[in-house]
């Protein structure tokens, strides 16, 4: 009850305040293999990846999945130096980012750098599924690395 009450209020507030994350936009999952993976989270999900894409400059195999509202990603490294490869190194398959949707990347950018955040690319970078996106370093978000995603219009 409160949940819902609470929501609602959020919902209401006036929206001359910049919206900042608005939402999770996905969730980064770091695989192995990019072909098994998708066979196991077509049949978890019950339907197949919508769009499977390579990120060249960041030496990625992307998949994503929608469940419902949630969007998952895959990634599979394509080259021994992609930070997937290294990561998966290092803590082996599992969670590798959170992403959030925003309204003004660069704005979003400049705001969490004057709150002291480590931002690994200032200037947002084309990534997977039509998205500018940027990265903060995990050092400084309890070891969660977050991603930041403007939609491409
Ligand atoms: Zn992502």
């Amino acid at each position: 009850m409160y949940r819902a009450s609470a929501a609602k209020l959020l919902f209401l507030r006036p929206t001359n305040k910049t919206i900042r994350m608005r939402k999770i936009e996905h969730i980064g999952i770091a695989v192995k293999d990019l072909e098994a993976s998708n066979q196991l989270f077509e049949k978890l999900f019950g339907a197949p990846a919508y769009k499977t894409e390579e990120v060249v400059s960041e030496g990625v195999k992307t998949s994503f999945f929608m469940n419902g509202p949630n969007k998952i990603e895959l990634l599979e490294a394509t080259n021994p130096n992609s930070p997937i490869a290294k990561f998966l190194e290092k803590k082996g398959e599992g969670i590798h980012h959170i992403a959030f949707d925003v309204e003004d990347i660069e704005a979003e950018i400049k705001r969490l750098k004057e709150e002291g955040f480590t931002v690994l690319n200032e200037t947002p970078k084309k990534g997977a599924d039509n998205k500018l996106v940027a990265f903060l370093h995990p050092k400084g978000t309890n070891g969660v690395l977050v991603e930041l995603c403007q939609e491409i219009v």
